[in-house]
């Protein structure tokens, strides 16, 4: 499932700055207009400056926050595009919400030509998902275990990689992908950016934080309704 518009919720969120007060090409600000994106939700006011500066980051926020354009203009704002490597890799729990992550980074991506968004998750084959990296891909977004296997086999490369995401790391957590982070997180290049999203911040995502984050910025939002 992918949203196109705005939910009410996000509506109300808003009322922030402006998204024309961020170091944004005109393209991408009026991309973001067309979007229906005018100002910023709290969590994209108080991360998309320090994450734009290149800054590493542990974001705490509730879902429906508009996380996924915190990390993914950062992301996409570091592309070379006259490069096909992959650049950046999101790792989220499901493959519903990689999904939807996907579909949010392309919507962002319009302003841009032609980045490409491969989608790997476990529970489609495998086969396919090695093809479609042949191709090359510039952004990957993907569930830990279907990210590490293609690691494993050596069809996903990520050598150039610029931008690392953990989304609702607590809920990866959860679901017992702790090893498959720590082993994804160590494989990316040590020079790199990495943004950690969390809606809790249990001990053992303040370990992967302080194994993976360099100086990291804490930026934690009161609980809104
Ligand atoms: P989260 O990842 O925190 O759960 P999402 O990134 O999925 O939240 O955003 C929730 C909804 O809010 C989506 O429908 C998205 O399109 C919308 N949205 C996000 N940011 C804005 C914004 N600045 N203005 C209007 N709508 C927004
Ligand atoms: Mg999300």
């Amino acid at each position: 499932m992918t949203q196109t518009t705005p939910t009410p919720e996000s509506r109300a969120a808003t009322g922030g700055p402006p998204f024309s007060e961020l170091p944004l090409p005109e393209t991408v600000l009026a991309n973001l207009s067309q979007l229906g994106y005018h100002t910023m939700t709290p969590i994209q006011a108080a991360s998309l400056p320090l994450a734009l500066a290149g800054r590493d980051l542990i974001a705490q926020a509730k879902t429906g926050s508009g996380k996924t354009a915190a990390f993914a203009l950062p992301l996409l704002m570091r592309l070379d595009t006259a490069r096909f490597d992959v650049q950046a890799l999101v790792l989220c729990p499901t493959r519903e919400l990689a999904e939807q992550v996907s579909g949010e980074i392309r919507r962002l991506a319009r302003a841009a030509d032609n980045i490409k968004v491969l989608t790997l998750c476990g529970g489609s084959p495998a086969r396919p998902q090695r093809e479609s990296l042949a191709h090359g891909a510039h952004v990957v977004v993907g569930t830990p275990g279907r990210v590490l296997d293609h690691l494993d086999t050596g069809a996903l490369q990520l050598d150039a990689l610029a931008t690392l995401v953990l989304d609702e790391a607590d809920r990866m957590l959860d679901m017992g992908f702790h090893d498959d982070m720590v082993d994804v997180a160590s494989a990316c290049p040590a020079d790199r950016q990495t943004l950690l999203f969390s809606a809790t911040y249990p001990e053992g995502i303040a370990r992967i934080a302080a194994r993976f984050l360099r100086q990291p910025q804490t930026v934690k939002l009161a609980e809104q309704h």
